[in-house]
C-alpha cells in the first residue's frame, strides 16, 4: 500500500538505557516537535522529557492497551498529527511494546520513521568479544525454571552467539540452569548496567561466572544482557561430511583455487575449512 501524503508520521524513537547523554540530538528534536508522545510509562518518560526541557503531551501506550491505542493513533495520524513512540529505555519494540502499533500504522498505509539509538543487546554484543557476524536475540527467557530450561535445551546446539535479557532476581538461577543445560564450560558474557556508573562486562565459563556472582553480591545487581557463545561444531573427518556440504564444495572447487573454495564452503556450511580442504583434494584426485 502506498503511504498517505498529508497524514502525520509515527516516529519510533530510541531513548537512553542509562546514560542520558545517549539521547541523540535528532531524537530530542523529534520529541520536541511531535504533537503527542506515546510512552510505555508516562511518569517515567515525563522525567526524561523534563530533564531535556521537552514539553509535549503524553499518551500511555503499553502492553495492556496497545491494540486499542493503535486505532486512536492511526486516527490521529490520518488527521495530520505526528506521533513519537518511546519505551522506558532503549529501542521500542525490542522486548518492549510497539509491534501492534507499528503494524497497524503500516497497514493503514501511513509512514513510520525510525530514530535509532541505544539498544542494550546491540551495546552488549558490540563489547562482548563473541562472534557477532551472526547472532540470535531471544529476548527474555521464560520466567519459570522449567520453561527456561526447556528453551535452553532447544538452543543448546545453536551454532552462533545468542543473547537474552535477564532481570537481577533471576540471574543466579539462570546461570544454574545454564550449567545444567549447556554445561559448566560454555562461554558466557554478562553485560551489566551498560552505560551506567557500575557498568561491568564479565566474560568466562558458566562455572567461573557462577563463582564470581556467588562471591560478590554487587555483581548480582542491576540490569543484565547475557550472551552465550554458540555451540562448537564437532570436528568432522572427511568421511563424515554431509552430502549437501560436499555438493557445495564440489561446485566451488570447479571455479576457484582449493584454499579459497574450502574457505568459502566453510563459511557457508560451518564445517572447518581444514576438513573441507582435505575433502576437496580428495575430490580432485578421484
Ligand atoms: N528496549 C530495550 C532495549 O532496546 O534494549 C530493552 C527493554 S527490556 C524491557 C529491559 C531489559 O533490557 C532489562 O531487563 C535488561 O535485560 C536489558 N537492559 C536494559 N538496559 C540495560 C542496561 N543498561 N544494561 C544491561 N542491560 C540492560
Amino acid at each position: 500500500m502506498s503511504e498517505n501524503s498529508g497524514a502525520g508520521i509515527l516516529y519510533i524513537v530510541a531513548t537512553p538505557i542509562g546514560n542520558l547523554g545517549d539521547l541523540s540530538p535528532r531524537a530530542k528534536d523529534v520529541l520536541m516537535s511531535v504533537d503527542v508522545i506515546a510512552a510505555e510509562d508516562t511518569r517515567h518518560t515525563s522525567r526524561l522529557l523534563s530533564h531535556f526541557g521537552i514539553k509535549r503531551p503524553l499518551l500511555a501506550c503499553h502492553d495492556y492497551n496497545e491494540r486499542g491505542r493503535s486505532e486512536q493513533i492511526v486516527q490521529r495520524l490520518q488527521d495530520g498529527e505526528s506521533v513519537a513512540l518511546v519505551s522506558d529505555a532503549g529501542t521500542p519494540l525490542i522486548s518492549d511494546p510497539g509491534y501492534h502499533l507499528v503494524n497497524a500504522v503500516r497497514e493503514a498505509g501511513l509512514k513510520v520513521v525510525p530514530v535509532p539509538g541505544a539498544c542494550a543487546m546491540v551495546a552488549a554484543l558490540s563489547v562482548s568479544g563473541l562472534p557477532s557476524d551472526r547472532f540470535f536475540f531471544e529476548g527474555f527467557l521464560p520466567a519459570k525454571g522449567s520453561g527456561r530450561r526447556k528453551r535452553m535445551a532447544e538452543l543448546v546446539d545453536f551454532a552462533h552467539t545468542w543473547i537474552v535479557y535477564e532481570s537481577p532476581h533471576r540471574i543466579v538461577d539462570m546461570l544454574d540452569d545454564m550449567a545444567q543445560e549447556l554445561g559448566v564450560d560454555r562461554h558466557v558474557v554478562l553485560a551489566r548496567e551498560l552505560t551506567k556508573t557500575f557498568e561491568t562486562v564479565l566474560s568466562g565459563t558458566v562455572v567461573e561466572l557462577q563463582d564470581i556472582l556467588a562471591n560478590d553480591e554487587n555483581q548480582r545487581r542491576g540490569e543484565f544482557v547475557v550472551l552465550v557463545r554458540g555451540a562448537e561444531k564437532p570436528e568432522l573427518g572427511s568421511g563424515d561430511i554431509p552430502e549437501e556440504v560436499l555438493r557445495t564444495l564440489s561446485v566451488l572447487v570447479e571455479e576457484l583455487p582449493m584454499k579459497q573454495a574450502s574457505q568459502i564452503a566453510a563459511k557457508l556450511t560451518g564445517v572447518k575449512s581444514k576438513v573441507l580442504y582435505k575433502a576437496g583434494l580428495a575430490m580432485k584426485d578421484a
